[in-house]
């Protein structure tokens, strides 16, 4: 697909027309649910070679789940092994063996259907509140706004978690807890979940070519889907340039070093990225809930024309009986046009790692988005007193404090402002 900067220009205006606002948006780990199913099944399945193509339907796991391939891709949010993310695996061994528990989860597991049946009908319900709203008039933000935190609420109630509207953040389910170490949903790090979920789904589809069994071509084709969920976020705008992983690592406790990235992922969502490949599309890539808005179209046919050549590649190895195919998604992925300390046609990055000095630069001015000076010379906590005092703190990142080592102090530096959160800390101190 090319496209022309010429024919790109409306949407570069309608970018750096939002440039002006700053909107802090942490505690959502990827695009939404309802925009992953979405994506998932816009593509063409194929079960033989005069198949004409089938989206959406049914395929049939193992425990009697009965799952689309866009319901499978929205569940890299619900199911992976708690802070064991699949990118971090230390050999391939490992992140293989995380990425089949993850699947197995979901797929094998025989107490799975009845969470997941769950799980899938609030992201159903999700789905029907933008379609009629969409229908209605109303600006996807908008509806996302009125949906609030409500969803992810019930996702972590589900999940084993607290269900109380004001305080279930102070009570993580997996859902949350996967949340809070998502390093597998950015960057590189998606990439390699990617990859690892693609290799075995290849080879699954080998053994359902050797097999001839068709049931073992829907499991490569749900595996793919589950890997796939990675794949969509690796196109996020507020997913390519953050050093997640970097800023949990070199920041002390790395608990402010997650909050520091929501704040980056937060802006870099809003005002999108321009971006390229190796194949030689140039577009803007745009962030988490602006799937179904209408500007982002060019952007939404690069994701699926990425997830449709990762379905037709299992299809070719089930055809051909070979891992061996011509496998070249790496091409689609946006790379983006400015990294490092380079920011003319974007935002400058709230932060960056330099390779080269193996430091983790920050924004001099960090309420400026178009600064262009770093600093090596900054540290987190006083970076996270600066950018809540600027732009509020999150309830969700206000519990990932007050369930931290670091309680006490961030209610004493102000950092804690949820009267719930304060009534719930007090009575749970009485007891
Ligand atoms: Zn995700």
């Amino acid at each position: 697909m090319k496209l022309s900067w010429q024919m790109m220009l409306p949407l570069c205006l309608s970018v750096y027309l939002s440039h002006s606002t700053i909107t802090f948006a942490a505690g959502s780990p990827s695009f939404s649910s309802a925009e992953h199913v979405a994506i998932g099944n816009n593509i063409n399945l194929y079960f033989d070679s005069d198949d004409p193509g089938h989206m959406a339907t049914p395929l049939h796991m193992p425990n009697g789940l009965n799952l689309t391939y866009g319901d499978i891709v929205s569940l890299g949010d619900f199911y992976e092994l708690v802070n064991q993310p699949i990118s971090q695996g230390q050999s391939e061994a490992e992140r293989r063996s995380r990425f089949l528990a993850a699947f197995s989860s979901f797929a094998l597991n025989p107490n799975a259907p009845t969470e997941t049946t769950q799980i899938l009908n609030v992201i159903y319900n999700e789905q029907k509140l933008l379609d009629d709203g969409i229908k209605r008039g109303e600006k996807p933000e908008d509806i996302y706004k009125s949906i609030g935190h409500e969803n992810d609420r019930q996702f972590n109630c589900i999940t084993g978690g607290g269900c109380s509207p004001s305080t279930w953040w102070l009570e993580p389910g997996r859902y949350l807890n996967l949340a809070n170490m998502d390093y597998d949903h950015f960057g590189e790090h998606a990439w390699i979940s990617y990859s690892t979920g693609h290799q075995l789904a290849l080879e699954q589809a080998v053994v359902a070519h050797q097999t001839g069994d068709l049931k073992k071509l829907e499991m490569a084709y749900a595996m793919n889907a589950f890997a796939c969920h990675f794949l969509t976020d690796r196109f996020s705008a507020g997913h390519i340039r953050t050093p997640r992983v970097e800023l949990s690592e070199q920041i002390t406790p790395g608990t402010v070093g997650s909050l520091l990235s929501s704040y980056m992922h937060g802006e870099e969502n809003v005002n999108g990225l321009h971006v390229h490949n190796l194949n030689g599309d140039k577009w803007i890539a745009y962030g988490d809930k602006s799937y179904f808005s209408p500007q982002t179209s060019y952007h939404r046919n690069m994701i699926i024309a990425t997830m449709q050549n990762s379905a037709d590649q299992i299809f070719a190895a089930y055809q051909q009986g070979t891992t061996q195919v011509n496998d070249n998604v790496k091409d689609f992925i946006p790379l983006p046009d400015e990294t490092g300390n380079a920011a003319n046609l974007d935002i400058s990055p709230l932060f960056y790692w330099d390779d080269t000095t193996k430091k983790l630069m920050r924004r001099s001015d960090m309420q400026n988005l178009n600064d262009r000076h770093w600093t090596d010379n900054w540290w987190g906590w006083s970076t996270l007193l600066e950018l809540q005092k600027e732009r509020g703190l999150s309830d969700e990142a206000q519990a990932t404090l007050v369930l931290s080592s670091l309680r006490d102090q961030a209610l004493q530096a102000g950092l804690i402002t949820n009267k719930d959160f304060i009534a719930y800390i007090r009575k749970n101190q009485q007891h």
